[in-house]
């Protein structure tokens, strides 16, 4: 059987037994989640986080190495955070429009008197882009921080394109590094259907689906919000930038979309979606190194998703109304927190007190929807990747178009 079947078979199976769970007795759940799913779902977490650090860093130092001269990466770079931010700006829109249209807030129906929220402070956007650039690479490594390993890595990598002969021999064991990850993603990509079962279970066993009731409509709102923008946004951008067929695009890199609806963690995803859009899709290496990691770091359309529902959602439960400045203002603060989002589980919903504080907005809010966040998680997450991928598959395939016309022409 197929890898992708068998993923099918697990996911249907994850959600069949976490709703099963979640209306048995808490007794039942807690026996099966302690001693069966979570250690199952999360020795699967750890196997392809442990390779995300060392994959990143090494592939984006090839990558940016093989690409040959800085100007090259500046045009990709540009392309890629252009790509980004309009995408984003159109989920937000779509998560707007639709909000209003179906207004899952409506007033009246929740009991707003007893909601609770502490809120985390954002860390300022300025330490945030001075801190792009690391004081210590091992330390970065040591503590996960994406944006200061690419910023090392891109370094590393200039430096070993401009001298060229010199450092012919650190390139190779840097290739010879990546056959060893990518082999050892190879072997942990078949545990997947075995880790996303154990993961879903999990999650929705624990969610207390019997809970949702009134936050059906918002739920909906996000879900469909995340469909359209999934299906549409993204069909339209490979087939009208890349020229290429999406529903191929969707084939090949469903095995990655599902470990991201698994795991809700962009980042952990990583090392399974690179080899996905590089083996399924023939995105370019040099490419799917750079845009990937970036994407998976500050690229999050389904995370800008959610943050805009709730943001409107949050608005219509308190009564407050919302002029036309106010929505301007969710599509640049929601932009930024995406953004500043972390591609781990939940983060999403702790930005969202960012954007909630610049409106003006009760961030006690956010106590409505957190219950029901952790299934909305699996779904942006899964979003949140296919959006970096899309970004890559369709520079790879522009680049690909590029150099077959050179050839023709000469
Ligand atoms: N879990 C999301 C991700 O990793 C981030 C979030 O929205 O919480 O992409």
């Amino acid at each position: 059987m197929s890898l992708t079947k068998k993923i099918i078979i697990a996911l249907i199976l994850g959600v069949a037994v976490g709703i099963g769970l979640s209306l048995a007795p808490t007794e039942v759940f807690s026996v099966t989640d302690n001693y069966l799913l979570n250690p199952v779902g999360q020795i699967f977490l750890n196997l392809i986080t442990m390779l995300v650090v060392p994959i990143v860093f090494i592939s984006i130092v090839l990558g940016t190495a093989g690409l040959g001269e800085p100007a090259k990466l500046g045009k990709i770079g540009l392309q890629t955070i252009t790509f980004f931010l309009v995408t984003t700006s159109i989920a937000l829109v779509i998560g707007i429009g639709l909000a209003y249209l179906l207004q899952p807030g409506q007033a009246g129906i929740f009991d707003t008197s007893n909601v609770k929220y502490e809120s985390e402070s954002a860390p300022p956007i300025m330490e945030t882009i001075i801190n792009i650039v690391p004081d210590n690479p091992f330390d970065s490594m040591a503590s996960g921080n994406m944006l200061q390993i690419i910023a090392f890595a891109v370094f590393i990598g200039i430096a070993v394109a401009v001298l060229g002969e010199k450092t012919a021999g650190i390139y190779r064991l840097f290739e010879q590094a990546n056959e060893i990850f990518m082999f050892l993603v190879n072997v942990i990509m078949k545990t997947a259907p075995y880790g996303a079962f154990a993961l879903i279970a999990s999650a929705l066993g624990s969610a207390g689906l019997n809970a949702l009731g009134s936050m059906a409509m918002y739920m909906a709102t996000v879900i469909l919000a995340l469909v359209i923008h999934g299906i549409v946004t993204y069909s339209l951008a490979i087939w009208g930038l890349g020229k290429a067929n999406p529903l191929k695009f969707y084939k090949g890199f469903f095995p990655a979309m599902s470990v991201g609806f698994s795991t809700s963690s962009s980042s952990a995803t990583l090392p399974i979606s690179m080899k996905t859009a590089q083996e399924n899709l023939g995105v370019k290496k040099a490419i799917s190194s750079f845009v990937q990691p970036l994407g998976a770091t500050i690229n999050m359309d389904g995370t800008a998703i959610m943050q805009a529902v709730a943001t409107v959602f949050i608005a219509q439960v308190y009564t407050i109304p919302l002029e036309f400045t106010d929505i301007i203002m969710i599509i640049l603060t929601a932009t930024l927190a995406s953004i500043g989002t972390a591609g781990v589980p939940g983060v999403g919903l702790i930005m969202l007190a960012m954007v909630l504080n610049q409106i003006g907005l009760p961030v006690e809010g956010i106590a409505l929807i957190i219950g029901v966040d952790r299934l909305l998680d699996m779904l942006r997450t899964s979003l949140n990747i296919t959006g970096d991928a899309t970004c890559a598959y369709i520079i790879s395939e522009k680049e690909k178009h590029n150099q077959k016309n050179t050839q023709l022409s000469s």
